[in-house]
């Protein structure tokens, strides 16, 4: 459910007309409903509500300041990435000790920035990232908290580019593995080991490949334990999908989604931590454009549009499908036509969708593309020096430019000409 409704006949952002933002702002630009973040984050934290929890969004679904003080007055934590990522994470208020640090390619500075600004543990990706981290923990007189990413080689059942937990990934140590390094963590000077870390890929439709990755975790608990680990939290990942076509599709619910970690997990005494982004941005944003040209085609009709493959990539990137609407609500007899739904970008990738059904459009009208707001403004780029597009957030009857557009000459004076030129 999202907050991103038709009131008398024009498309709102909670109690926005979308129509009049884009008069302000211009197009295209992101908009983000401040509710339905809310709301997404709330229905994890109350699936997990039957014990000890923390929710910690994975900020590279979205990674706007606004969007992080949002979810961080909520009490979230946060699963940062990079660097930047935990940057920001700490300049929106997040305290160090609701911060995981994710990712296979942490760098020293990295590590080391993480440990001075406080960390609640590092997601260990391999065996050299767990001494590096080790060494620097031990430089700066400290002790690096860590849950070791275990790949429990299940197919998640999604897009390959998105799938994470198959042995032929390069995400976490094989799960087979774990008991020798464990055993060489808890002889490292610089770590206390705190629990196990999985995340088996993203857009996850079905329970069953997570059902089959958390049976593995409960079995791999019991026997750390056994070792003499102390296992006192289960990182469980993110990756529950959401509906991108509201007509067809129904993804589990956090509900479901919940209590299939109690049935699966809870009996282990564990602290749990989930790291969901796309379920909590995902359905939170919408990407407004205006049709620059309708142009008639052989056999087919263009739908060009202000909007391209640089601020949004997913349908190029992944095949996904994105419902797009127009923002003007169409009378319910109207009839439907194809059209070839495009940017403006010098690559044919540049298609949104082909021979998508929609009410007859026009020069100037305005569409939204619907479900945009995870993997949507994080992933843009300035190709065809096209400036990264505003992001605009709505609560209530207000809204606020969240990111302003770059001007051109913003653009372009980011760039050097050295002097010898
Ligand atoms: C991408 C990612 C997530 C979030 O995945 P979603 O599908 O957006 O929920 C969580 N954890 C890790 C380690 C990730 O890489």
């Amino acid at each position: 459910m999202d907050h991103f409704i038709y009131h008398d006949g024009v498309l709102h952002a909670e109690d926005v007309n979308v129509a009049e933002i884009a008069a302000q702002v211009g197009t295209p630009f992101y908009l983000y409903s401040h509710s339905t973040l809310l709301r997404h984050f709330r229905l994890f934290d109350e699936a997990l509500s039957w014990g000890p929890h923390l929710v910690c969004y994975a900020m590279k679904a979205a990674s706007n300041q606004a969007i992080l003080t949002a979810l961080a007055a909520e009490g979230a934590g946060m699963d940062v990435v990079s660097g930047g990522e935990y940057a920001r994470a700490k300049a929106a208020g997040v305290p160090g000790d609701r911060i995981v640090f994710s990712g296979v390619g942490k760098t020293v500075e990295e590590i080391r920035s993480a440990l001075e600004g406080g960390i609640r543990q590092f997601n260990v990706e391999s065996e050299p990232e767990m001494r590096a981290i080790s060494q620097v923990a031990t430089s700066l007189g400290v002790v690096a908290p860590i849950a070791i990413r275990v790949n429990p080689d299940v197919d998640a059942k999604t897009h390959a580019k998105i799938a994470t937990g198959k042995s032929e990934n390069k995400f976490g140590i094989p799960i087979a593995r774990a008991r020798e390094v464990y055993a060489e963590a808890a002889a490292l000077p610089g770590l206390k080991i705190v629990g196990i870390d999985v995340h088996i890929g993203s857009q996850l439709t079905q329970l069953e490949p997570f059902e089959m990755a958390y049976n593995k975790v409960a079995e791999l608990t019991e026997t750390l334990r056994a070792d003499g680990h102390e296992i006192i939290r289960l990182d469980l990942g993110g990756g529950l999908g959401i509906p991108y076509a509201r007509s067809n599709e129904a993804p589990p619910l956090p509900t479901d989604y919940g209590a299939l970690i109690q049935r699966t997990v809870g009996h282990l005494g564990c602290e749990i931590e989930i790291e969901p982004g796309r379920l909590i941005a995902g359905n939170a944003g919408l990407l407004v454009s205006e049709v620059v040209y309708v142009k008639n085609g052989e056999g087919r009709d263009f739908l060009i549009l202000d909007a391209a493959m640089n601020d949004l990539i997913r349908p190029a990137m992944y095949d996904a499908y994105h419902d797009i609407v127009p923002v003007i609500e169409p009378e319910a007899a109207v009839e439907t036509v194809p059209y070839d739904i495009v940017g403006p970008v010098c690559e044919s990738g540049d298609t949104f969708a082909k021979a998508r059904e929609m009410p007859p459009l026009k020069a100037g009208d305005l569409v939204a593309f619907r479900s945009a707001g995870a993997y949507g403004a994080v992933m843009a780029s300035e190709y065809n020096s096209r400036p990264l597009v505003p992001e605009v957030m709505a609560k209530d009857d207000q809204f606020a430019v969240i990111r302003a557009r770059p001007s051109f000459d913003e653009m372009i004076n980011r760039d050097t000409v050295p002097e010898w030129l």
